[in-house]
C-alpha cells in the first residue's frame, strides 16, 4: 500500500515536471491567483522561477547545492526521471510555502 506521503510526493513530483504546479503564473491561468508573477521579483512565479532562482528561497538554494555537490542547479538535474527527487522534495517541504503536502 502507499502511504500518503509517497503519494503526496509523486504528485508534487508531477506536478513540477508538467509544471502544473501551484504557483502563481499557474493558478492566474485560471483565476486562482490576482497576478502571475512572484510577489517579491514581480516576474512570472514558474517552477524554474521557484526551484532554482527566487531570492525568497536562497537558503533552500543553498541547501540545493549543498546537497547536489553542485551551484549547476537545473529542472534537468532535479526533476528528471533518472534523478533523486529527493532534494526537490524537500525543498518543496523547506520552503513551507505548501503546507498541505505531506512531503
Ligand atoms: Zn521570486
Amino acid at each position: 500500500m502507499t502511504s500518503l506521503s509517497e503519494a503526496s510526493q509523486c504528485s508534487v513530483l508531477t506536478q513540477l515536471r508538467t509544471t502544473h504546479f501551484a504557483l502563481n503564473a499557474y493558478l492566474y491561468r485560471f483565476r486562482l491567483a490576482p497576478s502571475p508573477d512572484c510577489v517579491l521579483c514581480l516576474v512570472p512565479e514558474t517552477v524554474p522561477h521557484y526551484l532554482l532562482c527566487c531570492p525568497l528561497y536562497r537558503r533552500q538554494h543553498l541547501d540545493l547545492i549543498r546537497h547536489l555537490g553542485t551551484a549547476r542547479l537545473s529542472l534537468c538535474r532535479l526533476l528528471a526521471a533518472k534523478s533523486d527527487p529527493k532534494p526537490a522534495l524537500a525543498f518543496v517541504r523547506d520552503t513551507g510555502r505548501f503546507p498541505r503536502y505531506s512531503l
